[in-house]
Parts: structure tokens; C-alpha cells; sequence
């Protein structure tokens, strides 16, 4: 089969490579239907983390399920499904308590940009719909696997409330899709911060109110503007730099929660800093499967589409010209079919 290799920072090849099985009795095969490049999948592209051997990329997915192991209940070949970039067996402790991104038995997927993936813990992870969705509903679908996923945990751990204001810091895609949870969750007021032309018309497109193109301290000082001088409830930081942390800090009100979903690189806090701000503060990796039947509900519908996000679509093969894209800003995302 067709997949996708990094050997160095800068250099994706895509490859034949020798197609997936079922290796352990709770795995499955599914064949993709699309895929796509993140935003996390730059960081080694970019050289902010080792590439020490060439090793297979990509962690969202929908696809039909090919073959199942013997241990595998509620999957049959053929069935459409969305699962997470995170394989949860969906009974352990932790997944019981919503953490299935925390799951006993996780297993990161890392091997998705490919025309078949084998999916660890198959019948925790994967959801599958009543019949096959219409094609141009596949996109967002894709984005509930990890950037509308992601985006939603974003708002929950921020604990956006009905009427309440809302700031997402980021505009990429999870920052993007954030905005959507934060409406749809019911924020009165969301406030995306985007510098970026393109992104902001897609901001707003999503439900954004304000857009403040500010950073740093003038970004701070813009959002108490905003928010009657103290801050706003709720902060989603979808970012994971140090600067779009402290962005995020000193953009929640007294008493306010910010959710950080980006994955953190060089980001360090202050502790008397907290203390004193009464900001409470939760992230991690997205408990995708807690959200996934209620997001592709929410996507059958009609009532979202945060497959708006992909903005490039390009052959599998091509998978290099789409993080390039990425990395330099052409793109927002970019949606690879096999
Ligand atoms: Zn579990």
C-alpha cells in the first residue's frame, strides 16, 4: 500500500510500504476514506522534534472497516467509522470517567496518512455509523478524529458556559474548530485572536464576534478591553508555545479557566503567578471518543462543519506538497485522499 515516511526534518516521501494486519485479537483494518496533515505533525517537520530514524505519520482517520480480529465485538467489514488519534479500550477506570485519550491500554496512532491502518483496541475506539455518509460530509467527520475533537475538549476544559465570553488563542485548525465548541456550547461572546486575513473570515464564519489581531502584551490589554477590564471566563489556548500560554494566563478573569489543548513546547509557569491569579487551569490530549457520538451527530445534521478547516485537498500521494503548504502558511489543513 501507499503511505507516508519521515526521514528527516523537511523530508516526507510517500512510500510503498507493506499493508497492515491484524496483529493482536482486539485490533482492525480499516481501509481510509481521507486523512490529513495536523498541525502537531509540523513539529518534527519542522525540526522542533527529532526525527531519529524514518518512522510512518499521521493520527486522524475515517475509513471502512476491512477485516477485524477475533476478540473484536460491534464491527463488521464494511461499516463506515470515525475513531481518535488516541486508542482507548473504552472500559477501563479511565475511560469510564470520560479520559479515554488516558485509556490503560492506549496506544497514540501514528500511522494514518496511508491507504490502510490497522486500528489497536478497535471496538473501544472506533465509531461507526448507521450507513455510509454522503462524501462531502467525510471532511468533517475527519475533523471530529482529532481538530474538532481536540477543539471541543478546549471549550469543556475551559468550562464554557451558556452567556458567558470566551477567548481562543490560535488560529489554527483546533483553534479554528475551538470556536465552534465555544458557540455551540453556548458562549454569548467568543473572541478569536488572528492575525491572519483568511482565518479570521473563517473565525467568524464559525461564530467568532470580536477578532483581536494583537499578541503579546497589546493582546492582553485588548481582551480586557473587551471583557470590562478583568478578563474573560473562559481562555482556549490552541497553541502549546510559551507565548500562547501566557497569553492565554493573563487573558482569563479572576476566577476564570483556561483549557490548554496545544500541545505544550517550552512552556513553563510560574507558581506564585497562579496562586495569585485564581485562574484554574486543565488540558491534555482530547478525550476524542467521549465527544465523537455527539460531534458526528452534530456533523450528519448539518449543524457544524468543521471540515471548513481543510482548505487544500490533495492526492496521498502528494502528502509532501501538503505539509509543505502547512509549514508555510498556504494552507490550514490539508486533506490527503488515498
Ligand atoms: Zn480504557
Amino acid at each position: 500500500m501507499r503511505g507516508t515516511v519521515i526521514h528527516a526534518p523537511g523530508d516526507i516521501r510517500s512510500e510503498t510500504l507493506d499493508d497492515p494486519k491484524v496483529i493482536e485479537p482486539t485490533d482492525a483494518v480499516i481501509r481510509t476514506a481521507v486523512t490529513c496533515v495536523c498541525g502537531s505533525d509540523l513539529w518534527p517537520y519542522r525540526g522542533a522534534e527529532p526525527v531519529e530514524a524514518p518512522h510512518p505519520m499521521g493520527h486522524e482517520y475515517v475509513g471502512f472497516v476491512e477485516e477485524v480480529g477475533s476478540e473484536v465485538t460491534g464491527l463488521r467489514p464494511g461499516q463506515f467509522v470515525v475513531g481518535s488519534f488516541a486508542t482507548s479500550d473504552n472500559t477501563c477506570p479511565n475511560c469510564r470517567n470520560g479520559f479515554q485519550s488516558n485509556c490503560l491500554h492506549r496506544e497514540f496512532m501514528s500511522t494514518c496518512q496511508a491507504e490502510y491502518i490497522r486500528i489497536p483496541n478497535a471496538a473501544g475506539t472506533l465509531v461507526a455509523l448507521d450507513e455510509t455518509p454522503d462524501e462531502h460530509l467525510w471532511p468533517g467527520l475527519l475533523a471530529n478524529s482529532d481538530v474538532m475533537g481536540t477543539g471541543w475538549w478546549a471549550a469543556d476544559a475551559a468550562q464554557v458556559r451558556p452567556g458567558s465570553t470566551a477567548v481562543v488563542v490560535g488560529d489554527g485548525a483546533v483553534g479554528l474548530c475551538a470556536v465552534i465548541a465555544a458557540r455551540e456550547l453556548g458562549a454569548e461572546r467568543v473572541i478569536a485572536m488572528s492575525r491572519h486575513e483568511s482565518r479570521q473570515r473563517l473565525a467568524l464564519a464559525f461564530g467568532a464576534t470580536d477578532i483581536v489581531t494583537e499578541r503579546g502584551e497589546q493582546g492582553i490589554e485588548r481582551v480586557r478591553e473587551l471583557t470590562g477590564g478583568i478578563g474573560a471566563d473562559s481562555v482556549l489556548e490552541c497553541v502549546g508555545t510559551a507565548e500562547a500560554m501566557r497569553q492565554a494566563l493573563h487573558s482569563a478573569r479572576p476566577g476564570g479557566s483556561v483549557g490548554f489543548v496545544g500541545v505544550p513546547h517550552g512552556v513553563a509557569l510560574d507558581g506564585q503567578e497562579l496562586f495569585f491569579s485564581h485562574v484554574g487551569l486543565r488540558g491534555g490530549p482530547a478525550p476524542v471518543r467521549r465527544y465523537l457520538p455527539d460531534l458526528n451527530e452534530r456533523v450528519l445534521s448539518g449543524r457544524i462543519d468543521p471540515g471548513k478547516v481543510f482548505d487544500l485537498a490533495l492526492p496521498l500521494a502528494d502528502v509532501a506538497e501538503g505539509y509543505r503548504a502547512m509549514d508555510e502558511r498556504r494552507a490550514i489543513k490539508t486533506l490527503l485522499k488515498p
